[in-house]
């Protein structure tokens, strides 16, 4: 019998469960220096695991040790942000009452929502897990952690980080695949995490409502960038390698498609193709020499990517760059493709991979019809320098966010920032005090002061008190 059949066998899940209920009341007592404190330890503890985590990085996507501290930097500006402000988050908020509340009190109290489970994923599995884990240790809140099967290595260390700092009725790590949060998903938890793609957003949705719990999801889907005929196109192409090859194409928030105004078309599949080689093959060597091309995560992936690629093609997709593919290595070079049409794979799924497809507009209603025949997406870019080009995006397109002139960079690396997705690309904010409000229940309260203040017309009878006042 596998680990995961004797722990189903023992209900350890229900155990579990059942004592962190019981914490749960216990850290919703907690102060605000108390919960800090243990944010911090938590941090320690994940900064000391910095080897382990740059060696599981590197066997899992080949990522080089700057990519991983990108990921660590985002996670030590969460804790210590959240750290900082989170007495004035906790405190009550006082609110104005109305003629009802009169002569009383009224304020907010932010209150734990109680037991939230996470179920993540693995592209950046050391900042999914922990920017999330922070928000909910600040409201208060115990944490069953289900990482991604897919990176096992990372999973591992962030079980081996938590178990060193927090007791499992706290906050525990559970490895595993589906099944693990298949059984997870069956108890009553307060608020569920959920980071993946759309399919089994879905399955946690429909397992949340079974209990009304609510939920964050964070997904993905076709994020597009707009090239209008006004950008510094250079510049777009210089940026747009970068956020399309980061990670091996492998972020939520990568752009996946660039609509570019058919008068720099050219000019940009040639500055981004240049910018390509110089960033990511400077020596000539070949894309897959690079230390900063990682690889995809494993050949399900892999054969994914590879498929769209290939149905691209054969439906007349022309090839502008990269194109080279080895399974053995999972190594997929950075890749344009342009002359894509709509009935092509690659148009209405979402790459995660390195690489971009080039879609030309003449009208800048074209771009904007193209971008709202698909889901609302995560993320969207807009580069142009004409202010009235930029506002005419931004007033006919929606998505979780938008960067003028460049791309990538509002992730996780602000925690003033409200990260999410719209609909199909996510549901929810989350990051700094958006993720503490995502684990709080927002308490209205009304405490009446005494002497009671109420003039006698409120109670009744009130048929001789009222008569001809309305
Ligand atoms: P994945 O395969 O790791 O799945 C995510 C989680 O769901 C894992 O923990 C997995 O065990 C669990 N899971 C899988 N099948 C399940 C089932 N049937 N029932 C219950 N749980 C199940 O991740 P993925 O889907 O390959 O992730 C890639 C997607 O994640 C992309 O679409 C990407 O855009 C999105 N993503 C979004 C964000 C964001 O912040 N919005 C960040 C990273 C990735």
């Amino acid at each position: 019998m596998n680990m995961n059949a004797v722990l189903k066998e023992a209900n350890i899940y229900g155990e579990l469960f059942d004592r962190q209920k019981i914490k749960s009341h216990e850290l919703a007592l907690t102060t605000a220096a108390q919960r800090a404190d243990k944010i911090r330890a938590l941090l320690k503890a994940i900064m000391d695991a910095r080897p382990a985590i740059l060696e599981a990085g590197y066997k899992e996507l080949r990522l080089n040790p700057t990519d991983l501290d990108a990921q660590l930097l985002m996670v030590k500006g969460e804790a210590e942000f959240i750290a900082r402000h989170l007495e004035s988050w906790m405190a009550d908020q006082p609110i104005q009452g109305t003629l009802m509340t009169l002569g009383k009190k009224s304020y907010v109290r932010y209150e734990p929502k109680g037991m939230v489970l996470h179920v993540s994923t693995w592209n950046a599995p050391i900042a999914e897990a922990f920017v999330l884990a922070f928000g909910a240790m600040a409201a208060g809140c115990t944490f069953v952690l289900k990482p991604s099967e897919l990176a096992p290595h990372s999973a591992q260390v962030i079980a081996d980080i938590v178990e060193k700092v927090l007791k499992d009725d706290e906050f525990v790590v559970l490895n595993g695949g589906a099944e693990v949060s298949a059984e997870l998903l069956k108890l009553p938890f307060n608020h569920i995490f959920y980071v993946g793609g759309h399919g089994v957003g879905r399955i946690i949705m429909r397992a949340a409502a079974e209990h009304f719990a609510t939920v964050t999801l964070e997904m993905g889907g076709k994020n597009p960038v707009i090239v209008d005929q006004t950008a510094d196109i250079a510049e777009a192409g210089r940026k747009i390698a970068w956020g399309r090859v980061a990670n091996a194409g492998q972020v939520c928030l990568a752009p996946d498609y660039a609509l570019v105004h058919d008068s720099v078309v050219k000019e940009f599949i040639s500055e981004l193709g240049k910018s390509m080689t110089s960033m990511y093959n400077p020596d000539g060597k070949g894309y897959n020499k690079s230390a900063d091309v990682p690889r995809i995560v494993n050949i399900r992936h892999f054969e994914r990517i590879k498929a769209l690629f290939d149905d691209a093609v054969a439906k007349g997709a022309k090839l502008e760059h990269g194109g080279e593919f080895d399974a053995a290595d999972l190594f997929i070079s950075p890749t344009i493709l342009s002359g894509v049409t709509e009935d092509m794979r690659i148009m209405t799924e979402e790459i995660f991979g390195p690489i971009i497809c080039i879609v030309p507009f003449s009208q800048r209603e074209q771009a904007i019809t193209t971008i709202r025949r698909r889901p609302k997406p995560l993320g969207s870019y807009i580069f142009a320098k004409d202010r009235a080009a930029i506002d005419f995006f931004l007033a006919r397109t929606t998505s979780g966010s938008t960067v003028v002139n460049h791309n990538l960079v509002q992730s996780g690396t602000n925690a003033h920032f409200p990260f999410g997705g719209v609909n199909a690309s996510g549901i929810g904010r989350i990051g700094g005090r958006y993720t503490f409000l995502e684990c709080s229940n927002t308490r209205g309260v009304v405490e009446d002061q005494y002497p009671a203040g109420d003039p006698n017309i409120m109670f009744p009878p009130y048929s001789e008190k009222y008569k001809g006042m309305i």
